[in-house]
């Protein structure tokens, strides 16, 4: 087992013992937000046929080309060609056809000359512009042609995603599988949120925050409960989670005489890893997988105060997470942010500072939270990105530039609607 290692090698660590999990298939009223676990291509040609983008009157362009506003073109209206008609003759030269939006262009016709330039009498229509050749028709395959490989493998699924499969005739998808994650709290002082608090005991806002960490990125938590500061009770609930394709825990696995989580892990045939990252918060992770075949689930242990138990989660078990279930980029959106004021620390570790920030022109502006302590859950509350202040130095002035991995992008978001 590693020691005090930098949250580089931490992380590929992990991600070194973390498997791509297989695949199911799910229907797509089931898929959004699942990443997509086939290379889809079409086995159709989209739009189907050339149809109007207009409503108006299907023509031979060549039978218009004369025509003027104050000089129309008289045409016979033979026929109409509503949205969803399937027998669609064909336009004789010479002729026009009346044609809505969406309705099959029909063969012989070219173009659609749009309602608002012409003018119809009785079973004639006049046509008072020259269209261009192919004038608001949409071409069969324009969007999509045969065989084109149009969603690729880990993709995540989203609205247009959606919409693609249904045109594609597609009811069901294969999706990776989403991780199971059994999230263990650990503290004689802990209790559930309706629990009796006096005495100093504390609700345990963790088993809230991972199990909706997990959620946010499409893992599903099962919830194994508070285990009590006793090795029995340790042991008894993580063998719950054995199943689980990832165990969570957090508390009880830093260096106190009642930090029993380790030891239980070993106990159960995990081998750890590391324990010990270079950062703050969270210096107290441990890292490890139980079984020698790989076969068991990775297991987290997680410092106990909230801020650290989030931190290391988005910092170590987010990109895991994400990696099994077949998604392609595993980390935050990054930015340059200029620090709105300095910031100091001892050379050592790592700090992941919370931040908000403010847009001032193409600038990106970070500001501290506020308290950084590892117990203020507020700091996460107002967190809306994670500043790197790395472990080497001692000072950030003010003015200076960092990385800042981007938590909410709503930062970004204008109360004006940009056009
Ligand atoms: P420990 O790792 O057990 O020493 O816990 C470190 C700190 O985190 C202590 O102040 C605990 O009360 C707090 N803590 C541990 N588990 C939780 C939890 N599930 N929810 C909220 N706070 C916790
Ligand atoms: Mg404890």
């Amino acid at each position: 087992m590693k020691r005090d290692i930098s949250a580089a090698e931490a992380l590929a660590q992990i991600l070194a013992q973390t498997p791509v999990l297989g695949f199911e298939t799910v229907s797509i009223g089931e898929a959004l937000g699942r990443v997509l676990g086939e290379d889809v291509r079409s086995t159709r040609v989209l739009p189907p046929a050339d149809n109007s983008a207009m409503d108006g009157y299907a023509v031979c362009a060549a039978d218009c080309a004369r025509a003027k506003h104050d000089a129309p073109v008289w045409l016979p209206v033979t026929f109409e060609v509503p949205a969803g008609r399937t027998d669609v003759p064909a336009l004789a030269r010479g002729t026009a056809a009346r044609i809505f939006t969406g309705a099959a262009v029909p063969p012989g016709a070219d173009s659609v000359v749009r309602q608002e330039d012409t003018d119809r009498d009785g079973e004639r229509v006049a046509i008072r512009v020259a269209p261009e050749l192919g004038l608001n028709v949409r071409r069969a395959g324009e969007d999509v042609a045969y065989g084109e490989l149009v969603l690729e493998a880990g993709a995540r699924i989203g609205p247009a995603q959606l919409g693609m499969l249904a045109s594609l005739g597609r009811t069901v998808v294969a999706v990776h599988q989403r991780p199971r994650v059994a999230v263990l709290s650990g503290g004689d002082e802990l209790v559930e949120p309706d629990g009796d608090i006096t005495g100093g005991r504390i609700v345990s806002s963790n088993s809230w925050s991972i199990a909706a960490q997990c959620r946010e990125l499409g893992a599903e938590p099962v919830y194994l409960g508070i285990a009590r500061d006793a090795p029995d009770d340790i042991e008894r609930k993580l063998r719950a989670g054995l199943a689980a394709d990832v165990i969570v825990s957090s508390a009880g696995v830093s260096v106190g005489d009642r930090d029993f989580v380790r030891g239980v892990l070993e106990k159960l045939g995990c081998r750890l890893h590391f324990w010990g990252v270079q950062i703050r918060p969270g210096y107290p992770l441990a890292f490890g997988c139980v079984g020698e075949d790989g076969r068991g689930p990775l297991v987290f242990g997680l410092p106990g105060n909230p801020v650290s138990a989030m931190m290391t989660f988005e910092q170590f078990v987010r990109p895991a997470l994400l990696r099994m279930q077949g998604a392609q980029r595993l980390h935050r959106p990054i930015v340059r942010a200029r620090l709105a004021e300095a910031m100091r620390k001892k050379p050592g570790r790592m700090h992941l500072v919370r931040v908000t920030l403010e847009r001032d022109g193409e600038t990106v502006i970070a500001r501290s939270t506020g308290n950084q302590s590892s117990g203020v859950l507020t700091s996460m509350i107002r967190a809306q990105g994670i500043l790197i202040f790395p472990a080497d130095a001692s000072e950030l002035a003010a003015g200076a530039s960092a990385s800042v991995q981007v938590l909410d992008a709503d930062f970004l978001a204008a109360d004006a609607p940009g056009f």
